[in-house]
């Protein structure tokens, strides 16, 4: 028994820690929820069903058989709410049926599992603490747990037996695993929370410079081996120190954000626009060919001068200086594009400002 209990909970924790994994790497952010509690409901199922294939045989003729499907249960219902709670219990139900066949027991013990996985998933939108929230859903499970094993129980002997077994492990590991994944996931939040603020602009929520020179190597390689066009344009705000000297910084500020706005409507899904200095930044356009790159600029050049920063207090007009150069015509490596792009950039800033130069 110890060893069929054991190989339970090594699933358990197994599988919980897999799915854990599979948060942390992959794009399961961007799910929608009703998705993500599909998902979640199913893998608790198919969890359940897991367990129930390395049940832990109570009595000789196993028509008492134990396993964690309970904590995989509370889980699923407090982290996926009630569609979760409801696809995972109906899966376990179904399957407890057909591992022993439909005999009364059976039918007793997949009606409780109904029965548990509703009022879980309905108690998991609770308006409480964790905690409490803790204590209740197991009170269910324990509940749900008894009133099954009185109703199978061959003697009274063996279902209070069977009873202290059956709630006191599944509370114990249901209040561990639950430690182990509330810890998890909050170093789960860090590790992204870490990842967005090293790549990205605290201020314009653009790509930093950091991450411009990452995805910038990436997407000019991607370009090339595919023999496609890749075209980058480098802006800078004509007398923006003006602005920080007649407004303050902090308009100074409202600006710059504005302008990342301004960038990003401008640009497709795919382009990269970053802000690689203070009112410096970089537009990588890739697939765009030299000509579409200048009418790119002059059009976001023009859109600039058209518009009114900071509306509410002031009408801060700007004007921006760019300099464009592209993959192939101009240079045959990223970094050469790059400074080929500043000085095009420094020549419109000396006739005059405010004008998109090509590259030379
Ligand atoms: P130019 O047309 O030659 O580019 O003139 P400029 O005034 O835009 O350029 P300059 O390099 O002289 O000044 C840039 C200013 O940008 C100076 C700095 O105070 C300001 N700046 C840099 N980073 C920030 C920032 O994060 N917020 C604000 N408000 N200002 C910043
Ligand atoms: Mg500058
Ligand atoms: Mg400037």
């Amino acid at each position: 028994m110890a060893l069929s209990l054991f190989q339970n909970f090594s699933i358990l924790v197994a599988v919980i820690s897999i799915t854990l994994e599979f948060v942390r790497s992959s794009k399961v952010q961007y799910q929608s929820i009703i998705m993500r509690r599909f998902v979640l409901g199913t893998v608790g199922g198919l969890l359940g069903i897991l367990l129930l294939m390395s049940t832990v045989p109570f009595n000789a003729e196993k028509t008492i058989i134990f396993d964690f499907r309970y904590v995989v249960m509370y889980l699923s219902a407090m982290y996926g709410g009630f569609i979760s709670s409801i696809i995972t219990s109906v899966i376990i139900a179904i399957y407890r049926i057909i591992v022993t066949g439909a005999n009364n027991n059976a039918i007793i013990v997949s009606t409780s599992i109904l029965i548990c996985g509703f009022l879980l998933g309905a108690l998991s939108h609770l308006k409480a603490n964790r905690g409490q929230k803790f204590l209740i859903m197991n009170t269910v499970v324990a509940l749900s747990i008894i009133i099954a094993l009185y109703l199978i129980s061959d003697s009274f002997k063996l279902f209070v037996i069977n009873s202290l077994l059956f709630t006191s492990t599944t509370f114990i590991t249901s209040y561990f695993i639950c430690r182990y994944i509330q810890f998890s996931v909050t170093n789960i939040r860090n590790f992204w929370q870490l990842k967005i603020d090293a790549t990205t602009d605290h201020l314009t929520e653009l790509a930093n410079l950091r991450e411009f020179e990452n995805r910038f190597e990436h997407l000019f390689e991607e370009c090339q081996n595919n023999e496609l066009p890749i075209s980058f344009l480098m802006l800078d705000l004509d007398h923006f120190k003006i602005i920080n000297d007649t407004y303050g910084h902090q308009k100074g500020d409202v600006v710059l954000s504005e302008l990342a706005q301004i960038l990003i409507k401008a640009c497709r899904g795919y382009d990269l626009v970053a802000r690689i200095g203070g009112e410096e930044f970089a537009i990588v356009l890739p697939r765009c060919p030299r000509e579409t790159a200048l009418s790119i600029g002059r059009r976001i050049r023009q859109q600039i001068e058209d518009y009114s920063f900071c509306k509410e207090t002031h009408e801060i007009r700007m004007t921006v200086s760019i300099g464009v150069s592209s993959y192939p015509n101009d240079a045959m490596d990223a970094a050469k594009l790059m400074s080929l792009a500043d000085k095009a950039l420094y020549r419109a800033k000396s006739a005059g400002r405010n004008s998109v130069m090509l590259a030379q």
